[in-house]
């Protein structure tokens, strides 16, 4: 089989990925608390069938113990040969009517723009037909050993992390295809490199025994919330740079983010400026981003005219690629206590730190990967970041150390829309995605 043969079987199939694909669609499975559980084991068992169908003999569903299942099969390597984890998952954000669909978003439907819209079709029901789609390319026989791990609770919390560590022996492979990103634009490859890290952190601010009158004691004593406000106010510089000392800070090397499209993606007002020095890839990628969550105070329906005794805030920040996610929320801690004025009483307490992950690109399953990008879609893939950070990765790095990742996908940043409404997918980059996995272990089988 070579790279003509197996482009030409990727278009074949793909009236069978939209039939697919609407079947996984057709399954609500959200898989938050509060939602039902039938459609999230309704689309584990959907997906149980595809992947069967497709060559995956021994697929079954992974009970995790606790949670939702995953969906795994694997195919052992011919000897000599490496293995590939082939990562997606079937769980979805929520579809409520108030985001505003044009169409049933359980309900895959073509529009005249080419694309299949409906929840989940891009993130990230996407990947697992991509995945299948590989192994129905190889007859069910690829030339590398194949691991096949479909997650049910991406989106909700998952419980994956925990069962990787205690059965390492499921999850060891060479490189981690990992399907649930996608290309800035459609037609235009990407190989995502760098995900930021995430530090989440609570301040909290106390001044007064209780709230007084404003009139009588204002002037003297401190607000709690005026002194959170002059804290949080130091995250940032005039131009809007994070002030938190010590954190690392780059320039994005890899390809640029167009302003105009980071505007009209965001939603951004007419008149609003950018915050911040530097590209929007170097903001977005390479220097790190913080947030106010949260603020707990008084609403302005229930305000009054008192001094307000305490008021708490949830900070958040993300950090830059390679950077050690507890090391930015440490500083973050110190940073805000330090700031605190007027002898109020201030904690900070750090609630949770994830790590950032960059991905080395001089490996074998990097090169075949961006090799194969090239020759599916036609012109070299350049290196982007993405803002999300994915604790999974670590789970699996750890069980494999040295193991290459690759992340990319068919949700496309342009279109997509992912967890909002009218979510889409580009069906060319589903095929182009297909053929470019199969063409990487065509490579990495050789
Ligand atoms: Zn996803």
């Amino acid at each position: 089989m070579d790279k003509t043969d197996l482009s030409l079987r990727a278009a074949a199939l793909m009236p069978q990925t939209l039939d697919e694909l609407s079947r996984l669609v057709a399954c609500p499975s959200v898989a938050f608390p509060g939602y039902p559980a039938v459609p999230v084991l309704d689309c584990a068992n959907e997906t149980l069938s595809i992947a069967q169908d497709a060559g995956f003999s021994n697929a079954r569903l992974l009970d995790l113990g606790v949670g939702y299942p995953t969906v795994y099969a694997d195919i052992p390597a011919p000897p000599g040969k490496p293995t590939v984890l082939m990562y997606a998952h079937y769980d979805i954000q929520p579809a409520p009517a108030e985001q505003g669909w044009e169409s049933d978003p359980f309900q895959l439907t073509r529009k005249e723009d080419g694309r299949w819209y409906g929840r989940g079709a891009a993130d990230n029901k996407s990947g697992v037909v991509i995945h299948t789609g590989v192994m129905r390319l190889f007859n069910g026989r690829p030339p590398v050993g194949v691991r096949l791990v479909i997650e049910g609770e991406e989106e909700a919390g998952s419980h994956l992390e925990g069962f990787i560590s205690q059965h390492p022996g499921l999850f060891q492979a060479d490189v981690m295809f990992i399907a649930d990103m996608g290309n800035i634009l459609p037609g235009e490859p990407v190989l995502t490199t760098a995900l930021r890290g995430h530090a989440l952190c609570m301040v909290e601010v106390r001044t007064l025994q209780t709230a007084l009158h404003s009139g009588v004691f204002g002037g003297v004593a401190p607000d709690a919330l005026v002194a959170l406000i002059h804290m949080l106010s130091k995250l940032h510089d005039e131009r809007g740079n994070t002030a938190i000392p010590g954190l690392g800070a780059s320039e994005w090397s890899g390809a640029g983010l167009p302003e105009e499209l980071y505007r009209q993606q965001s939603g951004m007002l007419p008149g609003v400026g950018t915050v911040g020095d530097g590209s929007v890839a170097t903001r977005l990628w390479s220097r790190p981003s913080a947030t106010v969550l949260g603020i707990d105070a008084p609403t302005v329906a229930g305000s009054a005219n008192v001094l307000i005794p305490s008021a708490r805030a949830r900070v958040a920040l993300r950090v830059p690629a390679g950077e050690d996610a507890a090391a930015a929320l440490q500083r973050l801690v110190e940073y805000l206590s330090s700031v605190a004025p007027w002898g109020v009483q201030a904690s900070v307490t750090p609630l949770r730190a994830s790590d950032s992950f960059l991905a080395p690109t001089s490996g074998p399953g990097c090169q075949a990967a961006l090799e194969a990008l090239e020759q599916a879609y036609g012109r070299p893939a350049s290196q982007v970041g993405s803002g999300g950070s994915i604790p999974l990765l670590q789970a699996l790095s750890q069980v494999s150390p040295g193991a290459e990742f690759i992340l990319w996908g068919a949700e496309d940043m342009a279109y997509a829309r992912i967890h909002g409404p009218d979510e889409s997918v580009d069906p060319m980059e589903i095929e182009r995605i297909m053929t470019a996995e199969a063409l990487s272990l065509l490579n990495l089988g050789k």
